[in-house]
């Protein structure tokens, strides 16, 4: 591998030894795009990788809030601007008790180079708190995110920051904190956050673009290997936001999820998740914060599983883990190489450990990174930053089709910049190269700071 880029990534072990996930997404992303520094040699002159490394600007908080006993709760919250480069900071705000500086930082990491990969004009941000929303009310929620926003304000804005839901921060939470900003600031300036309510900026098709843009990305996939969706059954991790959009499209295109997960136990549903009963079902579910997956069960006259995960199930096509990051370890791999698994797509932010891809690929699983597979969902929050900028409104069936447009485009530069580096077919690979292609290309021209 390329000595310039060696010499970074143990830079990085050395310098965030305590920081496993960014350390393992710098290396994975790093080790992709070392055939570039090959060819540009004037990056290392530059030193871009190690500027690439640390956040244009991240910064911690106090978010202090009352509970309905009026008991004074104190949580941390953060904002990590990773890279401007290209656009405003972008990325979303995520709200869970395991929430650290160091998946902040992996994540704000990622979504730099899926956002240049969008080819929209965004950069890379994320941002979040150890808050644990589950169990809470209504009014908790409220009083934690006019906190949370009344800290964050001053440093984001349309043309700055735009910051958006992610995992514990939904249209309800998005709801909040905007009215906060609002509230603070005086002005109407919607384009502040994505994810909104369509009463007040919000783009059609938001809530659902990660999860259809993962099966458009999926489609593309099959294409390339002579397959279609037809009659396909997909195996799917979680029953969020993103799954339910998985499981929507898929059934709009003629396949179906057969399995779902969440934190307490699976779900089998031979007969799919599809009908709109049962997708307005998990909408709730998912709404209530109860993690009650098992009354899917109760009501549809289902399997449930407890306490166990369905890796290793032989009896559907593809694989798709859209729950949490490190969901999927070698143990687990070597189950779904055993079930005979062809296609394994990863939709959350990094589902599968190291070890875990290397074992999948080396074993013949066609493989594809979240970076590219979920980028459908901060594509449609650019596409939201542009409707409210110009004070209009697409049809559902507008953004729905530069979506589906924008995933194929996706898919097609990433086995682009692969074979440009004569790497094959490798998506993973292909994805990190060009995202970080357009990223490096602004910084260079920008000069060096
Ligand atoms: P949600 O919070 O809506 O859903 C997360 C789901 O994961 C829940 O169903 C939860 O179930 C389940 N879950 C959590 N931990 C586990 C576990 N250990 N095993 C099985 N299931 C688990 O999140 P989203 O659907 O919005 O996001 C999912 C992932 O996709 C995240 O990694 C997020 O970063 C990523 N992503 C999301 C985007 C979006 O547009 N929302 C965009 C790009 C990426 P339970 O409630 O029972 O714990």
């Amino acid at each position: 591998m390329n000595r310039y880029v060696e010499e970074v990534i143990a830079y990085v072990k050395d310098k965030y030894a305590d920081q496993k996930e960014f350390v393992q997404t710098v290396e994975e992303v790093f080790t992709s795009i070392a055939p570039v520094i090959d060819r540009h040699p004037e990056y290392e002159k530059a030193d871009l990788l190690k500027r690439m490394v640390e956040p244009e600007r991240f910064f911690r908080f106090r978010v202090v809030w009352s509970d309905d006993e009026g008991k004074i709760n104190t949580n941390v919250g953060w904002r990590c601007q990773f890279n401007g480069a290209i656009g405003p900071y972008k990325g979303g705000l995520r709200f869970k008790k395991n929430v650290n500086e160091s998946i902040i930082k992996f994540l704000g990491f990622e979504q730099t180079f899926k956002n240049s990969l969008t080819g929209l004009p965004i950069g890379g941000a994320k941002g979040g708190s150890d808050f644990d929303p589950a169990g809470k009310s209504d009014g908790e929620i409220m009083r934690f995110c006019q906190s949370f926003m009344s800290a964050l304000y001053r440093y984001i804005g349309p043309d700055i920051d735009v910051p958006a839901g992610d995992i514990g921060v939904g249209g309800r939470e998005i709801g909040y904190l905007y009215g906060q900003y609002r509230h603070l600031k005086g002005t109407f300036e919607n384009g502040v956050l994505t994810g909104k309510g369509l009463s007040y900026g919000g783009s059609l098709i938001r809530p659902e673009a990660t999860g259809y843009g993962a099966i458009y990305y999926l489609e593309e996939v099959l294409k390339a290997n002579n397959d279609t969706l037809e009659g396909k059954k997909i195996a799917v991790s979680g029953y969020g936001n993103v799954s339910w959009g998985i499981m929507k499209k898929a059934a709009q295109l003629g396949a179906k999820v057969t399995y779902m997960s969440g934190s307490q136990g699976y779900i089998h549903d031979e007969e799919g998740i599809c009908s709109d009963e049962k997708l307005n079902f998990i909408l709730a579910l998912r709404e209530s914060n109860s993690k009650n997956i098992k009354s899917y069960a109760e009501k549809f006259g289902c399997e449930f599983v407890e306490n166990a995960k369905f890796w290793g199930v032989d009896d559907v096509d593809i694989y798709m883990p859209a729950a949490t990051q490190n969901e999927v370890d070698l143990e687990d791999a070597r189950k779904i190489v055993k079930a005979g698994i062809k296609y394994y797509l990863e939709v959350s932010n990094m589902p599968t450990t190291a070890e875990a891809i290397d074992y999948l690929r080396n074993n013949g699983v066609i493989v594809a990174p979240s970076k590219a597979v979920n980028a459908g969902g901060v594509g449609v929050s650019a596409l939201e930053m542009a409707q409210n900028s110009q004070r209009l409104i697409w049809t559902a069936a507008e953004v729905d089709e530069r979506l589906k447009v924008m995933m194929q485009d996706i898919y097609r530069k990433s086995v682009d910049a692969a074979a440009r580096y004569g790497l094959g077919y490798d998506l993973i690979a292909g994805a990190n190269i060009a995202g970080f292609e357009k990223v490096a290309q602004a910084m260079m021209e920008q000069g060096i700071f």
